[in-house]
């Protein structure tokens, strides 16, 4: 007999397959981080569990170049990130200017007005970083203006902006930032204390190579004052900077949720691995194998979208070329060669392709891997190739 509850056919346990993550996120995760994963789950409060904690906030400070007490996990993906910093930051009729040059930029803004507040946007051609202008002249227009949001790499585009320059002009017209470092961390420089950053995160599943679900924060003194002397309660309850400070703050450790153990270890074992390597030394590799890249692609006649300054190496944007199918290409290289490349967002749509460098994902092997492929598959579609040219061309770099 067929039960209601389950399907016809028999279920078995998930095996998903080989995949070479040249997308926008996730990245590839290496052996060392999924081993992690498989570690015995122990309390939230065993004082083993405890003493990782306070390495991981460590190495953590360590990624993000910071000494700010308050750096720790949360437990979720980076729209939990991003959602933490602005329920604790923005109350009801709070005024935030909103630098906007893409997708994750506009959740910003929908995060604004979900909390009461009023979204000031700043906006800016996708592809584009922001313009640091653009933004003295919304403070000036909003002397009132309590908060400034930017996304450091916009993952939509392939931009990053001036983060050091735009949390100055932040800072001097006394409003506090909020950051998203989502794609950047661990893949260009990200350096909270130097730029005087107050509210960040990021996402594990980027150049941390990480398995998705978890977001490294950290907060400035200045966002733990404002949280302290708020006169009402953060609307969020699972995301109260207050109540999380009783589990990840510095002295005490009291149950507020359970922390995801397991993914905890993953998280641990990927910012020991980026400590091993250097920060100079994954900024340098991600930017090589950029460069790889970028050569090979050229080569191919392949355009950018970004400008070469403002260009993330660990997210490439590339223009379709003319009469290629955007989604019967994308669909053949991951059917045919388990290879995935990012579509294009919002209006970036069948426009870009979206080739991520991420992390454990950003190696030569994988360049040529992938270059040689898009050769074979353009040439197919119809696009004028030499073949062996980008692929001459990467490895001269
Ligand atoms: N911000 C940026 C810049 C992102 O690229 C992403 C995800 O791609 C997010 C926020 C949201 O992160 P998640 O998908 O982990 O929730």
């Amino acid at each position: 007999m067929t039960s209601r509850f389950l399907p016809e056919q028999e279920i078995r346990p998930f095996s998903p397959p080989e995949r070479l993550l040249l997308g926008p996120g996730p990245s590839n995760v290496p052996r060392r981080v999924l081993d992690a994963l498989a570690r015995p789950t122990i309390g939230y409060l065993d004082p083993a569990f405890v003493t990782m904690m306070d390495e991981l906030k460590s190495l953590m400070r360590y990624a993000f170049q910071t000494h700010n007490a308050l750096t720790f996990p949360v437990s979720g993906p980076g729209s939990a990130g991003m959602e933490m910093c602005f329920v604790n930051l923005v109350s009801p009729g709070d005024k935030v200017i909103v630098c906007r040059n893409g997708v994750f930029g506009g959740r910003m803004v929908e995060n604004v007005e979900r909390c009461g507040g009023i979204a000031v946007t700043v906006d800016d051609r996708w592809g584009e970083p922001v313009d640091p202008n653009k933004l003295r002249e919304a403070l000036k227009a909003n002397p009132d203006a309590r908060v400034v949001a930017f996304v450091h790499a916009e993952t939509s585009t392939g931009a990053f902006s001036d983060a050091q320059t735009l949390c100055k002009i932040a800072q001097d017209a006394g409003c506090l930032t909020i950051v998203d470092c989502v794609t950047s961390l661990g893949g260009i420089p990200v350096q909270v204390d130097e730029w005087g950053a107050d509210a960040v995160y990021s996402g594990s599943q980027k150049c941390l190579s990480c398995a998705p679900g978890l977001s490294p924060i950290t907060f400035s003194d200045r966002v733990v004052e404002r949280v302290k002397n708020r006169s009402r309660k953060a609307q969020s309850w699972f995301l109260d900077l207050d109540l999380l400070l009783g589990y990840w703050g510095a002295t005490t450790r009291t149950y507020h949720h359970t922390a995801p153990n397991n993914g905890l270890y993953a998280l641990h074992e990927s910012f020991l691995m980026l400590r091993e390597e250097g920060l100079q030394q994954a900024w340098a590799r991600h930017r090589h194998h950029h460069n790889m890249l970028r050569t090979g692609l050229e080569a191919m006649g392949i355009q950018f979208l970004v400008k070469e300054s403002a260009r993330l190496p660990q997210l490439n944007a590339i223009l379709i070329p003319e009469g290629v199918d955007d989604k019967a290409t994308r669909t053949r290289l991951l059917s045919e060669f388990s290879i995935e490349i990012g579509a294009g967002l919002g209006e970036l749509a069948g426009k870009v392709w979206r080739i991520g460098l991420m992390g454990y994902s950003s190696r030569a092997d994988n360049v040529l891997q992938l270059l040689s492929v898009l050769e074979r598959v353009l040439a197919d579609a119809g696009h004028p190739i030499t073949p062996n040219t980008a692929l001459d061309a990467a490895q001269s770099v």
